[in-house]
């Protein structure tokens, strides 16, 4: 049994009433992190694996018997993880400024390190379409700094959002008017994707905000209207449940918007959140990667599929 948090949830909206149970708690899995982000769950083996970037290293929670163990170090200082369909992890890497695959043999395969004969900057969060392209962003925390990747030079024009076509594995820019694009997340029926701009680490005024736009076809979006602005810190990582709302992080937890675009709720965590993700078999676990530790919270609700 994992340590409890007291009684977590905020209500800002009626419509959040039914979206917790009063009497569930914060799990406390895992603590002893640096900077916690890219969960990512595995529903055959019933583990999730995340990232702990500035120890460059992967860890493993085995959701069976609550064993926390090292799942690769170095990593080459992974962020964002996803699972793709036929259950491969991808991984964003910042100190290898690419995004890999760990293949069904363990191998892993560099899918993303360049576009236009230039090196990416340090991919930072991925999704899977049903179509099976990858998305992923590429802002610059990860060349910034050697804190959580490897000081360098951008060499891109521009920090954009990148799409990996699957058929060809060849790279197209899906959008390039961010200033730090980082959490990427379709709908459910995948007509909206939502991406976060967390520009004020860079600007004065810069954004922190989640934009959405309209998906078409071939890789394409239009729109792109700003629909939430963080009231708490910066939004990070962010996962849709079944019915289209938004759980995202936040610098006092979790915070869950309707589709119309309310910040209905929240689920409060001692620490700055960076990311979160469904897991469980019913995918109604909520894991939450605070900056030092690994929570996780049941809920009455069905995450998004995502493959
Ligand atoms: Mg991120």
């Amino acid at each position: 049994m994992a340590d409890q948090v007291a009684s977590c949830f905020e209500v800002l909206d009626p419509r959040f009433e039914r979206l917790f149970v009063g009497t569930a708690r914060l799990d406390l899995l895992h603590a002893g992190c640096r900077w916690a982000e890219g969960p990512a769950y595995f529903p055959a083996g019933r583990y999730l694996v995340w990232s702990d970037i500035p120890n460059n290293r992967m860890l493993r929670f085995d959701e069976c018997s609550n064993a926390v163990s090292v799942f690769r170090q170095p990593s080459g200082n992974s962020n964002g993880n996803t699972v793709d369909q036929q259950g491969r992890l991808v991984t964003c890497e910042h100190g290898n400024r690419r995004v890999s695959r760990t293949e069904i043999d363990g191998s892993v395969t560099t899918l993303a390190d360049s576009y236009d004969g230039k090196r990416l900057n340090s991919p930072n969060d991925v999704v899977v379409k049903f179509d099976g392209s990858l998305w992923f962003t590429d802002p610059t925390y990860g060349i910034d700094s050697d804190y959580e990747g490897c000081k360098g030079e951008s060499e891109q024009k521009a920090n954009r959002v990148y799409r990996i076509d699957p058929q060809s594995g060849a790279l197209s820019v899906v959008a390039d008017d961010f200033v730090q694009p980082n959490g990427i997340a379709f709908s459910p029926d995948e007509s909206l994707l939502y991406i976060v701009d967390t520009g004020r680490s860079h600007r004065k005024d810069g954004p922190q905000h989640i934009r959405r736009f309209n998906v078409g076809n071939g890789g394409k979006i239009s729109g792109g209207e700003v629909f939430a602005k963080s009231s708490a810190g910066f939004f990070d990582g962010l996962r849709l449940d079944d019915e289209g709302r938004i759980w995202t992080s936040a610098g006092d937890g979790v915070h869950c918007y309707d589709p119309d675009g309310t910040l209905i709720g929240k689920i409060l965590v001692p620490e700055v959140v960076a990311n979160v993700c469904f897991g469980g078999p019913k995918r109604n676990y909520l894991y939450i990667c605070g900056t030092t530790a690994l929570y996780g919270v049941r809920l009455p609700v069905t995450g998004a599929r995502t493959f």
